[in-house]
This record gives structure tokens, C-alpha cells and sequence, in this order.
């Protein structure tokens, strides 16, 4: 077949490579002039275990086994990545029963190696942390994720894949048994396809609407969800991840590594009816509280503003959180097109399990 992939984000750029690995002919659409420009740079580059997510939602079922396979394929195809392990620490009676909550249903989702440790073994392993106990995930982890879209956009170009850059898709129509599609920017033009995968991030909905026959009741709302981050100007005092017990919205302002050996706080939760990619300096007061709960010895004038990202939800605050929602022809009646909506966190972690239940749903 010939396939249409919107955008060239992890996720479509993994679903494209898959599709090529299958035989078919890939074409990737990207409005911008480059890879990864969207949502998935703008990150925290974590390899999650799987823990969080209700068990046998899409989340928790590719985010365990998507897990497992980017391990492979970072081992197998030269991206630079370390399993040094997370964190979840409690700092008082209520976080504690929250994080033996997360260990049972991180238990539930097969993730392996999960142990709860006391506070003074916490701290044997990191030597600033303040808690009373902590769920240890050794799978955790952390990746070069650019490096990652690099290896996936490879890939897709030995398999004869390509990427037209700064062009966009407009609309599209189905008039079987091809789907007409419009693009603007450098290749503006009409072409047809056999199937279509709209992995548009931000822009999924705008684009669902611009399907012509796409039911309008089947498109969900989209919700902003900025996740702002504070740098850390000094050595790293974490050799792990820490994260703190979830909050609404997101997984608590957490201490991230990356692979240059610096370390990140964030990202927090700012719901917003507009894309913004500021980060307001006033915001540092609420991250020194908060970082301070689990390691209070964090220095005054330690946080800079760093850079932040959007999470494309389905839902907003206060409301049950909601699943990846990967639309294909049952969900709304045509054919070989599949629309992803809400692939929030954990989608870098999950985006090679993803794809293929993508690609499957095209060959249907
Ligand atoms: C703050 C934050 C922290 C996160 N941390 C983690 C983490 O640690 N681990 C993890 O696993 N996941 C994490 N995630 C989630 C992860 O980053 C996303 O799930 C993933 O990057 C989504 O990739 P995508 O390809 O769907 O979207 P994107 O990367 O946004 O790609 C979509 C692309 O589509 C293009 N596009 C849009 N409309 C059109 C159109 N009409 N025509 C052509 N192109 C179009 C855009 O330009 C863009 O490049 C985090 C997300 C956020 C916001």
C-alpha cells in the first residue's frame, strides 16, 4: 500500500518505519522543516517501566511492552540510553500509601523488578533524599530521543520511506478506493493514497476535522496541559531518577537526568486554552516547595527557567485521566485511516508497541 504518516514525530516516525518493515510504500508529511519539532522534543526523555497507567489500557499495555522494545532497538541500533533506574519517594503517611498503590498496580502491569524500599535505604542510594520509603523501578530509564528519531528516520529511508519537510496536510477525502489528499507548503499538490495515519500530535483534531465525512462527534477535545522545567545550575546530586507521588495532570515534579549529565526538574502542570512555550520565572517558587519535600537541601538560586512542553489531553483538570485513543475504521467507519488522539506521556516509551497496532489496523 501507500502510506500517508502525518507528522514526524516519534510516534509517526515509528509507525512509518514499521509500515516500511511491512512493504509498504511510506511517505511522511511534516509542516516543519525538521524531525521531532513537535511535542517530542520538548520532553523528559524517560524510558518509563509502565507503572502508572490502569491495567489493559493502551498506556499500560504499550508503555511496558513499547519499553522492552526501545530497550532492543536503542541496543540493537547504536541510540545512546541508561537504565538507571527511578525513585518514587514518600515523604509523609498519605504519600506512602499512595506509592505501595503504585507498586501493586505497577505489579498488575508485569512490570518487573519493582521493590519498596525504607527510607535509610533510599538514602544509601541517594544520599540528599528526605523520604520515608520509596518504590524502586529498575527499568526505569532514561534516552537520547533525538538520537532515537534519527535511527527510526533511517530505517524508513532503507526501506525506501521518505519525509517531505514543510508541508503540510490540508484536507483529505475518501473516493474509494484512494484517499485524496491536499497539501500546502513546499509540495502543495494533491496526491492519492491507499492509507492514511493522521499522528499529528497538537494537530490531530484540527486535522480530524478537515477529513471530509469524519464524524464531527469522533473528534475529542483537546486539551493543554504545559509541563514547564527548571535547570539545575550545578553537578547533579541524583544518579537516578526521583519522582515524587503523581499529581493531577502529570507524575509531580520530578528529577530528570540526561545523558550530558545534567539535571532538570519538571515538568508541572499549567492547563492553558492556547500553545505558549514560555516559561514564567514566577513559576520557580512553586518548584523550590515542592523539590524541597524530597530533598531539602536544594540551594536558593538553584533553578533557571529551562524549556517547556504541551501535553496533548483528552481531558482536563480534576477529570478521570484518559487513554491513548487510536481511532481506526471501527471507531468511525472509513477505511485505512487510523487518527491518533491524547498521545500524551508515556508516548516515547510506548511509540514502537503503538505502531504496530497502527500498522495493523491498516491492513484490515
Ligand atoms: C512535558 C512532557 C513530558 C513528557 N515526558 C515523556 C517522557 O519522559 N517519556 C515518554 O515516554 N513520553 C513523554 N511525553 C510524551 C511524548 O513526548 C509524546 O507522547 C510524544 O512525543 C508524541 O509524539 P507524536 O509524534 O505523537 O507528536 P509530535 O512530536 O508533536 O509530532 C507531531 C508532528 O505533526 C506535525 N503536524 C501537525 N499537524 C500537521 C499537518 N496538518 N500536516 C503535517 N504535519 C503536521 C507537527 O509539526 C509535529 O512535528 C512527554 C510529553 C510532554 C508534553
Amino acid at each position: 500500500m501507500q502510506v500517508l504518516v502525518v507528522g514526524a514525530g516519534v510516534v509517526g516516525l515509528a509507525i512509518a518505519r514499521t509500515a516500511a518493515l511491512r512493504g509498504h510504500d511510506v511517505i511522511v508529511a511534516e509542516a516543519t522543516g525538521g524531525i521531532g519539532n513537535g511535542v517530542s522534543s520538548r520532553n523528559s526523555e524517560v524510558i518509563h517501566a509502565g507503572i502508572y497507567y490502569p491495567t489493559g489500557s493502551l498506556r499500560a499495555r504499550h508503555s511496558t511492552r513499547g519499553r522492552r522494545m526501545l530497550y532492543e532497538f536503542c541496543a540493537s541500533h547504536g541510540v545512546t540510553y541508561r537504565k538507571c533506574g527511578k525513585l518514587i519517594v514518600a515523604t509523609d503517611a498519605a504519600e506512602l500509601v499512595k506509592v505501595e498503590t503504585l507498586l501493586a498496580q505497577g505489579v498488575l502491569n508485569g512490570v518487573e523488578g519493582l521493590e519498596m524500599i525504607g527510607g535509610n535505604a533510599a538514602r544509601a542510594l541517594e544520599s540528599v533524599l528526605a523520604c520515608i520509603g520509596a518504590l524502586s523501578s529498575p527499568e526505569s530509564g532514561i534516552i537520547d530521543s533525538h538520537g532515537y528519531m534519527l535511527a527510526l528516520w533511517g530505517e524508513l529511508e532503507d526501506r525506501g520511506g521518505s519525509i517531505a519537510f514543510e508541508t503540510s496536510v490540508e484536507r483529505m477525502s475518501y473516493a474509494a478506493p484512494h484517499w485524496q489528499v491536499q497539501f500546502g507548503g513546499r509540495d502543495a499538490g494533491a496526491v492519492a493514497f491507499d492509507a492514511v495515519v493522521n499522528s499529528a500530535g497538537l494537530g490531530a483534531q484540527a486535522l480530524a476535522r478537515r477529513i471530509e465525512g469524519y464524524p464531527a462527534d469522533k473528534v475529542p477535545p483537546l486539551v493543554l496541559a504545559k509541563g514547564n522545567y527548571f535547570g539545575f545550575a550545578g553537578r547533579p546530586v541524583f544518579s537516578r531518577l526521583i519522582y515524587p507521588t503523581p499529581v493531577d495532570g502529570g507524575l509531580g515534579v520530578h528529577a530528570t537526568l540526561d545523558l550530558a549529565g545534567r539535571m532538570r526538574f519538571g515538568p508541572d502542570v499549567e492547563w492553558i486554552d492556547h500553545e505558549s512555550y514560555t516559561v514564567d520565572p514566577r513559576r520557580a517558587d512553586s518548584f523550590y516547595q515542592r523539590i524541597r519535600a524530597y530533598w531539602p537541601g536544594l540551594p536558593d538560586g538553584s533553578l533557571v527557567p529551562d524549556y517547556c512542553g504541551i501535553r496533548p489531553k483528552l481531558t482536563g483538570p480534576g477529570e478521570k485521566p484518559a487513554d491513548f485513543m487510536i481511532a481506526g475504521e471501527p471507531a468511525h467507519g472509513l477505511p485505512r485511516l487510523v487518527n491518533l488522539f491524547g498521545i500524551e506521556s508515556p508516548g516515547l516509551t510506548s511509540s514502537l508497541s503503538l505502531a504496530e497496532e497502527v500498522v495493523d489496523y491498516l491492513a484490515v
